[in-house]
C-alpha cells in the first residue's frame, strides 16, 4: 500500500478544530496517511487556517464556521467548540459531497477521522454513510480525568473547597483534586457538557490517540475499558510525520543562531503554548525569576500572551540591560528545532500534550507550570509519575522561580531527572521503530481503514 499510485489512494478525510495543539498532530496524521498510500483530505476552518503550501500532498477544505457573529472571550475554548459544531455541519457536508462527486471510484472517500472537538463531523459521516474515527490529541490519562468529571460531580467531590484540592481523586490515585480538569472558563456544568460529548463515541468505530503505550500503559487498558471500540495508540505522531511546518505563526529562527552560541544543555526553554493567557504581573514575576538565575534562557512571549497590552509593553523596564546577552525573547519559536538543540538543557513548560511529547522525545527535563485543562494532568504525570520534571507552585514567585531552576539545570536532583529523561526518549524511539508499539499500532489502523 505505501507505493500507491496516485491513481489509486482511498481517500480519508480528516477534519481538525483551529487550534495549533491539534492541527500540528493532526496535519501529522494527515502525511503519515498519505506515506502510507492513502489519499487525505484535510477539513479546517477558515479562522486559524493551515497554510497549504506547506502540506503539498494534503488536499485542502476550508469550512466557513462564522465566527464574526459571536462574542468569544480569548480562552474562552468552551464557547468556541460549541459554535464551531453548530456552524461547521453544512459547510463539512456540502463541500465533502461536492469532492465525492469529482472523485474516480478508486479514490473513493472511505472514512472520516474527527478531532475530538469537532464531534458534529459523526453525523455528517453517517449522512453520506462513512465510517468514522475520533482522534484525540491529548493522553489517556487525562481522557479518564475527564470522563471522571460526571461521577465526581454526581458524587459530590466537585465543585470543591480550595482547603481540599491535594486529595487524592477516588478512582484516580495518581491525581489530586487540583490535577483534575474542571472549567476555567464558563460553569463546571458548561465543563461536563463538553466533556460529555467529548467522551461519547457515538457511532465512531475507533478512537486514534496520539500516545506511546509505554508511557501510560495501565490508563489505556482503563481507557479501552470504558470505550469499547477500536484503540489505535500512534504517537508521538511528529517523530512519524515527513517534517512539515505546521505553525500558524511564522517562527523566529534567529532564536537558533543564539543557541549556537550557548554551552550545551546550559539553557532554559521558556514556553507556554499556543493558547495560556496570562496577567500582566505574572509575567513580571517570569522575567524576574529568569533573570535571577544564572542560567542562560530561551523565552517564548506570544503578542496575544496578556490581552489588551502591547508586546513592547508586557517585558518589564530594565529587564533586557539586566539579562543582556544571556536571555533571548521571541514571539514564537520554532519549538522542535529549539528542543532537538544541544544547548538546550531544560524546558519550563504549561505542559500541553505536544509540548509534553516533544519534550520527552527530545530528552529535555521540565519545569512543569500548567495552565489549565489536561494541561494539569500532563504535568503530575511528568512530575510525579515519569518524574522528569519538576513542578512548579502555580502562584509564580521569583525566588521559587529561581530555586526551581537551579535545582533542574544544576543540582544532583536535576541530573537523575535527565537521566530518566534520556531513558524516556530512548524508549520512545523504540515506540515508533520497527517492532515497536506505536510502530505496529499504526501498520493496524492502515489495515482497519483498508478493511472500510
Ligand atoms: N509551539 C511552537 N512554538 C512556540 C510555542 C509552541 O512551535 O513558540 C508549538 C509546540 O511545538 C506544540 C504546539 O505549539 O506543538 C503547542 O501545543 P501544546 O499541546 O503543547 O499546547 P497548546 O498550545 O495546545 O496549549
Amino acid at each position: 500500500m505505501e507505493n500507491q499510485e496516485p491513481s489509486k489512494r482511498p481517500t480519508v478525510v480528516i477534519v481538525s478544530g483551529p487550534f495549533q495543539g491539534h492541527l500540528s498532530p493532526m496535519l501529522d496524521l494527515g502525511n503519515v496517511l498519505y506515506s502510507k498510500g492513502f489519499g487525505v483530505i484535510f477539513a479546517h476552518t477558515v479562522f486559524n487556517a493551515p497554510d497549504p503550501s506547506k502540506q503539498p500532498d494534503l488536499i485542502f477544505l476550508p469550512m466557513q464556521e462564522n465566527l464574526a457573529d459571536h462574542q468569544i472571550l480569548p480562552g474562552d475554548i468552551i464557547a468556541l467548540v460549541n459554535i464551531l459544531n453548530k456552524n461547521c455541519e453544512e459547510p463539512l457536508k456540502k463541500g465533502l459531497s461536492e469532492i465525492m462527486n469529482r472523485l474516480e471510484p478508486e479514490n473513493q472517500v472511505v472514512c472520516i477521522i474527527c478531532d475530538m472537538f469537532m464531534y458534529f463531523s459523526e453525523s455528517v459521516a453517517r449522512d453520506l454513510k462513512l465510517q468514522c474515527m475520533i482522534f484525540r490529541t491529548s493522553s489517556a490519562s487525562s481522557a479518564l480525568a475527564y470522563h471522571a468529571l460526571s461521577r465526581l460531580q454526581t458524587e459530590g467531590y466537585i465543585p470543591r473547597k480550595d482547603s481540599a484540592l491535594d486529595d487524592v481523586v477516588p478512582g484516580l490515585p495518581l491525581l489530586r483534586f487540583r490535577d483534575i480538569p474542571t472549567a476555567d472558563m464558563g460553569t463546571l456544568q458548561d465543563a461536563i457538557d463538553l466533556t460529555d460529548n467529548i467522551c461519547n463515541t457515538r457511532t465512531s468505530s475507533a478512537i486514534i490517540c496520539n500516545t506511546v503505550d509505554y508511557l501510560e500503559p495501565d490508563e489505556i487498558v482503563q481507557f479501552q475499558h470504558i470505550y469499547p471500540v477500536h484503540y489505535f495508540p500512534i504517537g508521538p505522531l511528529h517523530m512519524i510525520a515527513p517534517t512539515s511546518s505546521s505553525s500558524l505563526l511564522e517562527a523566529d529562527t534567529n532564536c537558533l543562531i543564539w543557541l549556537d552560541k550557548q554551552a550545551p544543555r546550559s539553557v532554559i526553554y521558556v514556553s507556554v503554548g499556543s493558547l495560556a493567557i496570562l496577567e500582566k504581573e505574572e509575567l513580571a514575576e517570569m522575567a524576574w525569576g529568569l533573570a535571577s538565575s544564572n542560567h542562560p534562557f530561551l523565552w517564548v512571549v506570544r503578542s496575544d500572551a496578556v490581552p489588551e497590552s502591547e508586546w513592547a509593553d508586557l517585558i518589564p523596564e530594565g529587564f533586557m540591560e539586566t539579562v543582556g546577552e544571556r536571555g533571548c525573547i521571541v514571539k514564537w519559536a520554532p519549538q522542535k528545532e529549539v528542543l532537538g538543540h544541544n544547548a538546550v538543557g531544560g524546558f519550563w513548560s504549561h505542559c500541553g500534550w505536544n509540548s509534553t511529547l516533544e519534550s520527552i522525545s527530545a530528552g529535555v527535563p521540565m519545569i512543569c507550570w500548567p495552565c489549565f485543562s489536561d494541561q494539569k494532568v500532563n504535568s503530575r504525570y511528568l512530575s510525579h509519575v515519569w518524574k522528569v520534571g519538576l513542578e512548579l507552585d502555580h502562584k509564580l514567585e521569583r525566588g521559587v522561580i529561581k530555586e526551581s531552576m537551579q535545582r533542574l539545570m544544576a543540582g544532583k536532583e536535576g541530573e537523575e531527572i535527565r537521566v530518566r529523561a534520556n531513558d524516556m526518549q530512548h524508549k520512545m524511539k523504540m515506540s515508533v521503530s520497527e517492532g515497536g508499539l506505536s510502530y505496529a499500532s499504526l501498520s493496524d489502523l492502515v489495515d482497519f481503514i483498508l478493511s472500510f
